[in-house]
């Protein structure tokens, strides 16, 4: 792939210059955005819940920046095209030519339209695949109900392209508007304006005023009520599980609150989210006015609701400040876990955000052992061609986050938080790049605090493998204490009967486990789970580090419970590893294939993609 420098379009609101930048095109999208830019969507789609499949047309509306250019290129992924027409200057539609070509596994197939002017929309007929990798279509089975079948899309990174043809980079944004025909007694939700009293009659209609990349596109149908949590945020979920999830969500309208008074006004109207069924793949995903969650989040103690403060964070990292390209993910992930410390800390006090910090920064020293140095720089300077060459997925989310405290913490908040927030104000529905971000970094905060961090310790964060040894770790005084508890009880001085957990929070669980897995042995595990019915708590963060250290001593009495959890819970964190943990013990191997046999169907297809890549190296 060529590196091509372009123009990019004046879009810009608060830097109103046209500068002139110069990257690479998306390697992993075959749009010409250089060429010309989608500015606007409208899909008019109808499900059919027994042949799997989305249907319809969806109009491009094109804004040409090359005048020269006659074809239109859309990323597409298993789609059926049966026609595509362009708006002529006398508002007709006229059949246009196009081809598709091979299908590559990564990218799928590129969609070349070919064009004899430089039309203002044009509309592509087509079907969805019943594999459409973006999609999951759940058997009435598998909802709680067991009446009636579910769906929902997971479009990040570039699925989008399975089930809307599409300019499928996070570098093109555009509005959208949607109608949508469902199966009656069956609710829809777009990551746009829902009306929670809408009724669907006549279908259903959504709009997007505000210009998204695709991968934020969403859609869910399904049987779910809607409860308000505030005036402008509320939840959907199956109607059994509403009521759990409205008490566990029940500060949501403080976290939005905390977040508006660090880094400026919430701008994308209502913040809903909608509790999906388990096979959900992710924790949650930012879909913008309505987030997308496990419910395996939900703990019954709101213990696991920094889950809720990361997706909100997203409102403003990633949403309104979005990566260029998948290369600098970690301008998404990174500052989002970055800002949700501090939005869990303004709700929850200091005590709490050192915690989940510190687990944060352990986790990620213990990731470094997995992933290969190549990988776990935050950036790298081949050109982006190849998304082999990507940093690790996992590992950008604490290490990015741990640059910012850094740089917080050395430059006093009073200096940093305007820093940030002039960050996401300046760059506010613009795709960046992390050059960018360093050049604003070197202008707005290095040039005036230059002792904050020279060039050498800057390029070893963004550039080199592991975390700099300059790197502060946090250390909370009340994780502390527990450390003596965990190495006594390891130790055997401290019997099972006399550890005093009272008090403790699910993220003090969460340490213990970290801290026994790969060290306690079966008997100490057994003893621990006699006494507190790990291997059933409602917690699932709890219980998948409970199973983890389960299996890695050999522990096999939680087989059933864990056996339960791998055919309910479908999210790639937590089943991932479980996975990988079985396949390395020989008396496990055969019965977590077995498992997985009877799981695999359960899981949408990006998990099942994980595993069945775990399955095949052993
Ligand atoms: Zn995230």
């Amino acid at each position: 792939m060529n590196t091509i420098s372009f123009l990019r379009a004046a879009t810009c609101v608060v830097l109103c210059h046209v500068s002139m930048l110069a990257y690479a095109l998306d390697p992993l999208s075959y749009a010409r955005y250089d060429q010309v830019k989608t500015s606007d969507l409208h899909l008019d789609l109808k499900a059919d819940f027994a042949k799997k499949t989305l249907s319809g047309h969806a109009v491009l509306s094109l804004e040409w920046i090359d005048k020269s250019a006659r074809t239109l290129d859309l990323d597409t992924r298993e789609l059926a095209i049966s026609k595509i027409e362009a708006l002529g200057a006398n508002g007709s539609w006229t059949s246009v030519p196009f081809t598709l070509d091979k299908a590559d596994q990564e990218k799928g197939q590129a969609l070349h339209i070919t064009l004899a002017s430089q039309p203002a929309k044009v509309r592509v007929f087509y079907r969805t695949a019943p594999t459409a990798s973006a999609l999951q279509w759940l058997n009435p089975v598998q909802t709680m109900s067991g009446k009636r079948p579910f769906m929902f899309s997971q479009s990040q990174s570039i699925d989008a392209r399975s089930w809307v043809p599409v300019q499928d980079t996070p570098a093109v944004r555009f509005t959208y508007s949607a109608r949508i025909d469902a199966p009656q007694g069956l609710r829809v939700v777009m990551s746009a304006d829902n009306d929670p009293k809408a009724t669907g009659k006549g279908g259903w209609r959504f709009k997007m005023p505000q210009a998204i990349p695709s991968y934020l596109l969403a859609i869910s149908i399904g049987e779910m009520d809607f409860r308000a949590l505030g005036a402008r945020s509320g939840v959907y979920a199956e109607p059994k599980r509403i009521k759990a999830a409205a008490w566990e969500f029940a500060d949501t309208e403080k976290m939005i609150t905390a977040a508006e008074s660090l880094y400026g006004p919430y701008r994308w109207g209502r913040y809903d989210m909608l509790v999906l069924p388990p096979s959900f793949p992710y924790g949650g995903m930012e879909n913008p006015r309505l987030t997308f969650l496990t419910p395996t989040m939900i703990a019954g103690d709101r213990s696991l609701v920094d889950l809720i403060a990361h997706e909100l964070a997203h409102s403003w990292s990633g949403n309104l400040v979005t990566n260029a390209t998948w290369k600098h993910f970690w301008l998404n992930e990174g500052f989002t876990t970055y800002v949700t410390t501090r939005i869990i800390e303004s709700l929850y006090g200091v005590e709490e955000g050192e915690m989940n910090l510190q687990i944060e920064q352990e986790e990620a020293i213990a990731m470094l052992a997995t992933v290969p140095p190549a990988k776990q720089a935050l950036m790298n300077r081949n050109p982006d061609t190849s998304s082999a060459d990507y940093a690790d997925e996992g590992l950008v989310y604490p290490k990015g986050a741990w640059l910012l405290r850094t740089l917080e913490q050395r430059a006093g908040r009073a200096v940093f938080d305007p820093f940030l927030r002039g960050w996401f104000d300046q760059h506010a529905m613009q795709s960046v790049t992390s050059e960018q971000f360093v050049d604003y970094l070197r202008k707005n905060l290095l040039a005036q605090h230059p002792q904050v961090m020279g060039d050498a310790e800057l390029e070893e964060w963004l550039y080199a493998p592991g975390i700099p040894a300059s790197a502060v770790r946090v250390k909370s005084a009340r994780l502390a204490a527990l450390d003596a508890t965990l190495t006594a009880w390891l130790g055997g001085s401290l019997p099972t009967a006399k550890l005093d957990t009272k008090a403790w929070k699910a993220i003090e669980w969460i340490k213990f486990m970290n801290g026994i897995d790969g060290k306690a042995t079966a008997a100490q595990l057994k003893e621990l789970d006699e006494a507190f019915s790990l291997a059933t708590t409602s917690n699932n963060e709890v219980a998948f580090r409970f199973y983890r250290a389960a299996i890695n001593a050999g522990y096999r009495d939680i087989r059933a419970p864990l056996k339960a959890f791998l055919l309910n819970v479908g999210r790639q964190r937590m089943v991932l590893p479980l996975y990988a943990n079985l396949l390395k013990q020989a008396d496990d191997k055969a019965w977590g294939a077995a498992v997985y046999k009877q799981a695999r169907m359960r899981y949408h297809p990006a998990t099942q993609k994980g595993v069945d890549k775990k399955m095949a190296e052993k």
